[in-house]
């Protein structure tokens, strides 16, 4: 996608306001894009509007091209829609927090009550105790205990001949009188939403008053995922969400979803299945993996801030162009050094990937200085034609510049491979002609 992307991009590349028309064919690629990462439809169609309203006749910036303008806006609108900031676990202001999962059964509800124990355990030095409240499947209450033994870890539990209401009231008069400050109830969950399995969390929920209520949800569900969500966060006071499953393969879309149906943040990710694979919710980052765009906007907020726009420009275009001469080399070496390195610089953008190996395009920025001490030493037609170099200029040029005939060798190889990698570059959007790529 991110490829498509920027085949578009670099369509509309070098004009001054963003055209309807500009913005239509992006939107097109952003709702494939959102829906091949399972965005469900609903959502993904009130997104795409939203984006056109916003994008049209917006001035472009100059360090932009139209096409990275619209992507920004769709970046900002996205991270909007995921949540700006992470957000973080409720606590009671008298202990304990009561945490209640909820989910569809294989959602992840048994394995993620115990990673969240870890959770609170590990990193913010809390005494959690568990709850068993599944009575439905003969193996929960065992795998919750299992999971707990493997924790060292308190488990509550009564069989599965009692009343999961009592269980959890039961369970939570323990935690108080063992001052465990929080308590994670463990509940059960069926293959599809049904009034029984609502009954009974309703009743729960109002028996306990819980001060969180997360719903787990597989992020491998897809599109489906809206549906269960809008039930639950109808019949049940949903605090937040967990998405499960994102170590596989899934784009993550159902993230989206989600958060745009139930206006719940997503508080933490399941990474695996072991116990300590459970991450805080990064909405940025999700953001950009839906897109599949890799750190493309990071990028084009670095040249926002640190290059002056109109040479980020002609960086830019030197760059397609593959073109550069030593003179250019000169200035965007100033530039490289406040963007950071070059290898930061590269590995920022989508495709960088393919590029691994070529480590000799690798400045040592240490050496900058010496690198412009030979630049320096050349000659203007040396600087413009690196072929006329031979044995006795390279030997000028490391006389002139205090260095050897190696670094002047170095220099040189470095400057190919640079131009080489460029036009790598250039060709990556998928077949530009020159001087009209984009990124
Ligand atoms: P429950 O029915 O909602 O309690 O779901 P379980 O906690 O029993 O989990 C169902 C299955 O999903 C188990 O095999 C878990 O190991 C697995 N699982 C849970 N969370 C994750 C996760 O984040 N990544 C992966 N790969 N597997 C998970
Ligand atoms: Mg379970």
């Amino acid at each position: 996608l991110a490829e498509r992307l920027q085949a578009t991009m670099s369509k509309i590349k070098g004009k001054g306001k963003v055209n309807e028309a500009d913005v239509k064919e992006m939107a097109r690629e952003v709702r494939l894009a959102l829906l091949e990462a399972d965005v469900n439809f609903k959502v993904v169609k009130q997104f795409v509007n939203r984006i056109k309203e916003r994008a049209v006749g917006q001035e472009v910036m100059k360090s932009l091209t139209p096409g990275q303008q619209v992507i920004k806006v769709v970046n900002e609108e996205l991270t909007e829609l995921m949540g700006k900031e992470e957000s973080k676990l409720e606590v009671a202001d008298k202990a304990p927090t009561i945490v209640m999962m909820v989910g569809l059964q294989g959602s992840g509800k048994t394995t993620t009550a115990a990673k969240l124990a870890n959770h609170l355990r590990k990193e913010k030095n809390r005494n959690p105790m568990l709850v068993a409240a599944d009575v439905y499947r003969p193996a929960a209450i065992d795998q919750l205990q299992t999971l707990g033994k493997q924790l060292e870890m308190p488990v509550f539990s009564k069989g599965t001949e009692a009343n999961p209401v009592d269980i959890v009231r039961e369970g939570v008069e323990q935690a108080k009188a063992e001052n465990h400050d929080y308590v994670l109830l463990d509940t059960a969950g069926r293959l599809h939403v049904d009034e029984a399995l609502m009954d009974e969390l309703q009743q729960m929920s109002d028996e306990i008053r819980p001060h969180e209520v997360l719903l787990v949800v597989d992020a491998m569900t897809g599109q489906d995922a809206v549906n269960v969500a809008e039930q639950f966060n109808e019949q049940l006071p949903v605090s937040g969400v967990i998405l499960t499953k994102l170590d596989g393969d899934t784009r993550g879309g159902a993230a989206l979803s989600i958060r745009a149906v139930t206006e719940q943040p997503i508080k933490f990710a399941g990474m695996g299945e072991k116990i300590d694979q459970l991450e805080t919710f990064h909405p940025e980052r999700m953001a950009s993996r839906i897109l599949g765009m890799g750190d493309m906007l990071s990028l084009i907020e670095k040249a926002q801030t640190n290059v002056d726009e109109e040479r980020a420009k002609e960086l830019e275009k030197k760059m397609r162009n593959a073109d550069l001469t030593f003179d250019d080399f000169l200035e965007q070496l100033e530039q490289v050094k406040s963007m950071g390195s070059l290898e930061d610089i590269l590995s920022m953008m989508p495709g960088a990937g393919k590029m691994k190996g070529m480590k000799n395009m690798q400045l040592d920025e240490s050496q900058i200085g010496r690198v412009e001490a030979i630049v320096r030493s050349m000659t203007k037609a040396e600087k413009q034609d690196p072929k006329l170099m031979n044995a006795s200029r390279k030997r000028r040029i490391a006389k002139g510049s205090g260095t050897s005939v190696q670094d002047v060798n170095k220099l040189l190889k470095q400057f190919e491979d640079m131009k080489k990698m460029m036009k790598q570059m250039s060709s990556m959007g998928g077949g530009k002609k020159k001087g009209k790529g984009g990124m």
